[in-house]
């Protein structure tokens, strides 16, 4: 099913994004993961692809795991490192896996490694994609604290309009921890008239290599609330999973209290966590959408 059409049907989706694993290694580990995800019945579940385009093979195996386990794929396809023909194959390969909703996503820059003189942007991508004739719903992201790369927040969503406007059919935001972020960001997209559905990003910080490596991969900038909780329990695994998961569910219920079209949740892969966090936010947006 087209995410679209479960945005027609729902004032609120709820989704997880998870990752694939090493080329050479065994399906078991993230098979059991997509069966206990499964269980939870999200609208969907995304999976990531490396930005060189390598990992690329994987990420449509375990959408594939996804849609037989009977969950919605959301497949996240990036370009900067790629020319036009390896695109046309991983389109391919996802159109006859059935795959109907992709992520259409730049990638972060590797040293070293040429950039496509073809897609500079996100937004070449879904051109690229509409223009072939590729019948997928395309969803890309979009940051509330602003690129990184971005001059300016306004540059930044006038970039963002002209993404949409290539056909983009709802938005999936970076992780962020401040809520008022993400509430300054929606206004400043309905002004540029962004109205397509933009579901927010969270992601429950219960383990310590995630503070240190998502911290300073997203930029995401730390709200004090946050500091205090890796300050205190840094060095106390248990005390930091229950903190984080406690702190994400909080997130959510505000996120969705002040009329989020949807929560994505970042889980790491860690089923449990999933587990934990739909116990809470589950029925909540069950109660949003009538259920
Ligand atoms: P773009 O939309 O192209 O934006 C990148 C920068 O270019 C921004 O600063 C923007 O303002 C600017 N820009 C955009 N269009 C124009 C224009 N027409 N003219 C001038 N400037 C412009 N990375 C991966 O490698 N694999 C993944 O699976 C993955 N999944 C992600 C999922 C989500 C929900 C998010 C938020 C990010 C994900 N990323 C992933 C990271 C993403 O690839 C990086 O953040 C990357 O730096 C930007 O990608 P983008 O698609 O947002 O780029």
């Amino acid at each position: 099913m087209k995410i679209s059409t479960l945005f027609q049907q729902k004032k609120a989706l709820f989704s997880f994004e998870i990752f694939p694993p090493k080329p050479t290694a065994d399906l078991g580990g993230i098979a059991a993961t997509v069966e206990r995800l499964a269980a939870l019945a999200p609208d969907y579940i995304s999976v990531t692809c490396s930005a060189g385009g390598s990992g690329n093979s994987r990420t449509q195996e375990i959408a594939a795991m996804v849609k037989r386990a009977g969950i919605e794929p959301l497949a996240h396809v990036t370009c900067l490192h790629s020319d036009r023909d390896s695109l046309r194959r991983t389109l391919d390969g996802l159109a006859e896996a059935g795959i109907e909703n992709v992520l259409a996503l730049r990638g972060d820059r590797i040293e070293g490694r040429e950039e496509s003189r073809e897609f500079a942007h996100a937004s070449d991508l879904v051109r690229f994609i509409h223009e072939n004739g590729y019948p997928f719903d395309v969803a890309a992201a979009c940051y509330p604290e602003g690129h990184p790369e971005s001059r300016d927040l306004l540059s930044d969503i006038r970039n963002l309009k002209i993404k949409v406007d290539a056909g983009v059919s709802h938005l999936n935001t970076q992780l962020f921890f401040d809520n008022e972020d993400f509430f300054r960001f929606r206004e400043r997209a309905a002004l540029a008239g962004i109205d397509v559905p933009v579901q927010a990003g969270v992601m429950p910080l219960v383990k310590k290599n995630h503070v240190d490596r998502i911290i300073s991969l997203s930029g995401a900038k730390i709200p004090a609330k946050i500091s205090r909780m890796i300050a205190r329990f840094y060095e106390k695994p248990e005390a930091l999973a229950e903190a984080g998961v406690a702190y994400a569910i909080d997130q959510m219920i505000d996120l969705l209290s002040a009329g989020a079209q949807g929560v994505h949740v970042y889980v790491m892969n860690n089923a449990a966590v999933a587990e934990r966090i739909a116990a809470s936010v589950l029925p909540v947006i069950r109660g949003i959408n009538g259920e």
